[in-house]
């Protein structure tokens, strides 16, 4: 487990906000690279560790504190403990101005980053409200709240969203459905965690017979 930090962030996209990704509207940086490889894996674009773009953690943070009405932000991936310390340095920037929860998602597992992760990834963990953790296993698939495959556990770091989760799973452990955006170059993108295995490559094909190209 390595973890970098250059004072950038190498990410896959941004979006905000979001509603299916955690509690409340939030705003969302999915990071770029992850070795896990999952079959099924809803944005393999975001594996390889040179693409997406790298961006300044001082103009995220400007971002992320210019949007007005979220409750917190989402780390998605991409893995996000591979870039842990620039992701510590994101959290304290923006929480020197803003109380923001933050939610992260983690191929990992908890116990396996208390153990053997790196001194960055241990900072990461004690910075996170929320984490969910272990790869997507397609094989696991279910209609669950935020996360894809019933191996993946909902974990409370802090107390900060536990009447919200309680709230939510009383309701029922289902996902949160997805949203659809477009950009202002006409791409179409969607976001949250489907319900259904395969989705993707199921919606991009209906879409494209219909002429539609979706973004990842
Ligand atoms: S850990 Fe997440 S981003 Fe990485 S391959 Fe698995 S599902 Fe995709």
């Amino acid at each position: 487990m390595k973890a970098e930090s250059e004072g950038i962030l190498r990410i896959f996209r941004r979006q905000s906000p979001v509603t299916v990704l955690g509690p409340g509207n939030r705003a969302v940086i999915w990071v770029q690279g992850c070795g896990f490889a999952c079959q099924g894996c809803i944005v393999p674009e975001s594996w390889n560790r040179e693409g997406g773009e790298a961006v300044a953690i001082l103009e995220l943070a400007t971002w992320i504190l210019a949007q007005p009405e979220i409750e917190g932000i989402t780390l998605s991936g991409g893995e996000p403990m591979l870039q842990a310390s620039a992701l510590v340095e994101l959290i304290d920037t923006v929480r020197q101005v803003r109380d923001l929860g933050v939610m992260c998602y983690t191929g990992y597992r908890l116990e396996q980053l208390q153990q053997q992760g790196t001194v960055s990834q241990q900072v990461l963990l004690q910075r996170l409200d929320l984490l969910i953790d272990g790869t997507y296993i397609q094989s696991q698939h279910g209609d669950l709240l935020w996360r894809g495959s019933t191996n993946q556990r909902l974990i409370l770091l802090t107390q900060r969203y536990l009447s919200i989760l309680k709230q939510r799973l009383a309701e029922g452990d289902k996902s949160a459905g997805l949203e659809f955006y477009t950009d202002i170059m006409g791409e179409f993108y969607f976001t949250g965690v489907p319900s259904q295995p395969g989705f993707r490559t199921e919606f991009e094909a209906r879409m494209l017979s219909r002429g539609v190209v979706i973004k990842a």
